[in-house]
């Protein structure tokens, strides 16, 4: 009894942790402490669970086969952690994501087999006749939930690593709301089924979850991806509350619902900040990775270049500089030479900020962490409304490997996929230049106009090359 208070009251830390670990992930200063914070939540709670958990005086059993799983899940995912480079950080969140679900998932066919074996002592009976139907609920929730989830996620890394090509196809809308209705009956015939037909009933809403998952993540590319994520992470945290039901278990029940509330509110924000409704992204209908609207040609239209050495004068005289970082900045490891320029050029007398695109780069607050991994100051991060105030009064903005978030076809092109997005409005600054390697576009693979207009002038190359060249310049000017 004692160890069921004590049990319980772990609980309680743990949840009170996860509480205070998400708040302070809110703010970059705080969300590497934020998450260490959570994840003592959890170690306390795994640990309580294993040592104190007791069940009609029983304690867990097993515990040789948990600790061979857990060494080996620790050692595995600290591995990972440890070798992912930053660029690579979205296909990491999706497959460890995946994972959530998959757990799930064979938790709700574990607990189905338990509850199956009781029912066949009944024959003759309903499987409704023989389970409490509050438990198959919370089981068949977890298995369809979890297996969407699994099956969504590991698309999504496939594609994002690029080893999946978005697919899409006629009356793929209808396909997936066949696929979803096919599921409710599933669940709901396995359960008024007889028992002998139950598990065939259980296993096909299993199939049937996997495939919708699979078919709902696969059209949907470009600037969309991010929003999926989301999505199927805030449907992991769903799946693992079933579970907290399931065992009457706290901790996994707060951690689930926290897991899926701040997962459907991040959604929810992605989905503004990319204009997109939630239920276009549910039936899987956005745009994928299309080169509707302008061709990707880059060759057609006259953009003109400028030197480093210019580049260097011209951010010298400004009195204010604003650099929009993008993908290519990750990709280039630049954002310790980015902080350089930033500091020579404040030496100088330059005001310098950083405009921030809620999805610039591949993972959402990507270019904060890559900011604050270089001591980036926090106050010099501009939220995309307030760099869009301020770009007016601003004499040059660099923008270092960012396409699409600066595109303006977002507002000026009905028929190009990113129409709609919210973006960086650079060209109301008086001189804008665009560093890259070259005139490719980016990620949703369209033209960019702004290379092309006559304030814009390119400054080709590797960003970290490119700023380490700016920096000597500045500092012999
Ligand atoms: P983009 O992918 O639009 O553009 C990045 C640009 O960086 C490319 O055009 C590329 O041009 C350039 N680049 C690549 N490597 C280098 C380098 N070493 N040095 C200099 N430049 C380089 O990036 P944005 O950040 O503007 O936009 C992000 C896009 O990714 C959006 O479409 C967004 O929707 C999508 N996305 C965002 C996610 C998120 O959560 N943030 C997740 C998944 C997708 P070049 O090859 O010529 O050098």
């Amino acid at each position: 009894m004692m160890q069921q208070h004590l049990l319980t009251l772990l609980y309680l830390i743990a949840s009170v942790t996860f509480i205070i670990g998400l708040k302070m992930l809110s703010h970059p200063a705080s969300a590497r402490k934020g998450n260490q914070v959570a994840a003592l939540g959890m170690t306390l709670a795994i640990f309580g669970t294993i040592f104190l958990y007791e069940d009609a005086g029983m304690g867990i059993q097993n515990k040789g086969f948990i600790f061979v799983a857990l060494a080996v899940g620790t050692v595995v995912g600290w591995m990972i952690a440890k070798k992912v480079k930053m660029t690579a950080m979205p296909e990491m969140v999706s497959l460890f994501n995946g994972m959530g679900g998959a757990c799930a998932m064979l938790i709700a066919l574990i607990e189905f087999n338990h509850l199956n074996h009781v029912a066949q002592q009944n024959p003759g009976t309903t499987f409704s006749e023989s389970v409490p139907g509050g438990f198959y609920l919370a089981i068949v929730a977890g298995l369809i939930i979890g297996s969407v989830s699994f099956a969504g996620s590991i698309i999504a890394y496939l594609k994002l690593s690029g080893k999946q090509k978005d697919i899409s196809f006629k009356g793929q809308h209808i396909l997936n709301i066949a696929f979803l209705v096919l599921v409710v009956a599933g669940a709901v015939w396995c359960y008024n089924a007889g028992v002998q037909q139950a598990a065939m009933y259980f296993y096909g809403t299993l199939v049937i979850s996997l495939l919708y998952g699979v078919f709902f993540v696969l059209p949907i590319g470009g600037a969309d991806m991010p929003v999926v994520i989301s999505l199927l992470n805030s449907f992991t945290g769903v799946a693992a509350a079933t579970g907290g039901f399931m065992y009457d278990n706290k901790v996994m029940l707060t951690g689930g619902i926290l897991v899926g509330a701040a997962g459907t509110l991040l959604t929810m924000l992605m989905c503004k900040a990319m204009n997109r409704s939630l239920l276009n992204v549910v039936i899987g209908s956005f745009g994928g990775n299309t080169t509707n609207g302008s061709a990707a040609s880059g060759g057609a239209q006259h953009y003109k270049e400028i030197s480093l050495s210019d580049t260097a004068m011209v951010m010298n005289y400004a009195n204010k500089v604003m650099i929009v970082p993008g993908y290519g900045l990750a990709v280039a490891q630049a954002q310790h030479t980015c902080h350089e320029l930033e500091n020579l050029l404040i030496a100088k007398g330059v005001e310098v900020k950083y405009a921030i695109h809620p999805v610039a780069g591949r993972m959402p607050g990507h270019m904060n962490v890559l900011l604050a991994e270089a001591d980036v100051p926090y106050d010099k991060l501009l939220e995309m409304e307030q760099a869009n105030d301020e770009f007016k009064t601003c004499d040059v903005v660099l923008i270092l490997g960012a396409n699409d978030v600066v595109n303006p076809a977002a507002k000026t092109d009905p028929a190009s996929p990113i129409y709609g997005m919210p973006i960086l409005e650079v060209e109301l600054a008086k001189t804008v230049i665009v560093n890259k390697r070259s005139m490719k576009p980016g990620y949703a693979g369209i033209e960019n106009e702004l290379f092309f207009q006559p304030k814009t002038s390119m400054l080709f190359g590797d960003a970290k090359k490119v700023l380490q060249e700016l920096c000597n310049e500045v500092k012999q000017s």
